[in-house]
């Protein structure tokens, strides 16, 4: 079934994590993954809980050596003692086989595993490792997310793989070939941990690169080749704004196609940053793609010429924040709200269309302008502020519209 926009989703096997659905036709999900010593209990608790707060619906963590495994339990008392209950999935490397069998507590805290295929063991070792957490996940009938990623990819598979294309008559690209042996990595591993005893419902596929054209031609191919759920995620998208319009073109692509049925986006915060940056952004991509709403969204004009003041920048971007910052209160007392849209525009252009189709705009003076502002709602022009008082004025106009509108459920 399409959506509003055309778009068709693929179909995929759906997958329960701690009771959410993932993939068939459950909402694309966000999930983030934390950067804190996972052994270090009081900073991951913390940064779970901020990312949480923020709307990330899993959050993974490292397990990477004893103590963390024997941290998680804990981790997982804590958040829910503070009512931050969040599926947590632990990221598994090298000595995952060992650590879910040693800490059977952390492999029952844990919502799902991700293992990754080409770090899990060489040779005979692979097959064997690979197995005993298979194993666990039966067991303890938890997910697993089969995650390559091209930077770790089984060096093994690659080599045969690229001196088959070397003898045939005809080769290809070594980058399609690196590309088909991440979806060989990825199906392979389903295909074993199927023959385990893993349902289909109880495998998601990742196969993660670093170049944008190099993720939508992989997930292309994997979505063919298969009907897994799919995590998508840009690996190392990088900093700032690189790794915000990096990932956004990737995932786009691939979202408007309808494929992906959880996100990441894998920013490298500034020194200081808050980590809750890549949650806010996996969410705006699908809120401005229509696809899902998390948080009111504020319309506002770039600004140009015709306005001088900073007016309507430092009330768009106070609203906007004050809007985030509410979320997790108004998601309980007004729900509904993350469909809210609120304008604010610099002048007379466009400010008044832009704020009549918004559900509450205001459209600001530009320079040589009546130093008035004409409020909308739901269409209809209002009532027209003026004098030193119009932002704060408008904000207590955009609290009353949300509590007639949303209050009262
Ligand atoms: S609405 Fe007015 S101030 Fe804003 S960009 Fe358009 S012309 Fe410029």
């Amino acid at each position: 079934m399409s959506n509003q926009f055309g778009i068709q989703r693929r179909q995929s096997a759906q997958v329960m994590i701690d009771g959410l659905p993932v993939g068939g036709d459950a909402p694309v999900r966000v999930q983030s993954m934390t950067n804190t010593d996972t052994a270090d209990i009081d900073s991951t608790v913390t940064q779970c809980a901020e990312l949480a707060r923020a709307g990330s619906e899993f959050v993974r963590i490292t397990v990477n050596n004893e103590t963390a495994a024997a941290a998680v339990p804990r981790i997982r008392e804590r958040l829910e003692a503070m009512d931050a209950a969040v599926p947590l999935i632990g990221d598994f490397h090298f000595n995952g086989h060992r650590l879910l069998s040693d800490y059977p507590a952390c492999a029952e805290a844990l919502a799902k595993y991700r293992i990754n295929p080409g770090n899990v063991g060489r040779g005979e070792k692979r097959d064997s490792q690979f197995a005993t957490m298979i194993e666990i996940a039966c067991r303890y009938d938890r997910p697993v997310r089969i995650g390559v990623n091209w930077g770790s990819l089984d060096p093994e598979l690659v080599v045969r793989m690229m001196d088959e294309n070397a003898r045939s008559s005809s080769p290809r690209p070594a980058d399609e070939i690196m590309r088909e042996a991440m979806v060989e990595s990825a199906l392979g591993s389903a295909l074993r941990a199927e023959e385990l005893g893993l349902g289909r419902d109880h495998i998601i596929l990742s196969c993660k690169m670093s170049g944008v054209q190099d993720l939508i031609a992989v997930y292309r191919l994997l979505a063919a080749r298969s009907d897994h759920a799919l995590h998508l995620g840009l690996t190392e998208a990088g900093m700032g704004s690189k790794g915000i319009v990096a990932s956004t073109a990737a995932l786009s692509v691939l979202l408007q196609e309808g494929i992906g049925d959880t996100i990441r986006v894998s920013l490298t915060p500034a020194p200081g940053e808050s980590r809750t940056r890549e949650v806010i952004v996996a969410q705006e991509i699908l809120q401005t793609m229509g696809m899902r709403s998390f948080a009111p969204m504020v319309t506002a004009c770039p600004g140009c010429g015709r306005t001088t003041s900073t007016v309507f920048q430092e009330l768009a971007e106070d609203i906007q924040g004050y809007l985030r910052d509410q979320m997790p209160l108004w998601r309980e007392t007004y729900p509904g709200v993350e469909t809210l849209q609120v304008a604010v525009m610099g002048c007379v252009v466009n400010g008044p269309g832009e704020s009549k189709h918004a559900n509450i705009g205001i459209s600001l003076p530009g320079t040589g302008e009546q130093p008035s502002a004409p409020v909308y709602i739901d269409g209809e022009k209002v009532t027209t502020l003026k004098g030193p008082e119009i932002a704060a004025r408008f904000k207590t106009m955009v609290d009353e519209y949300i509590v007639e509108r949303f209050g009262g459920h």
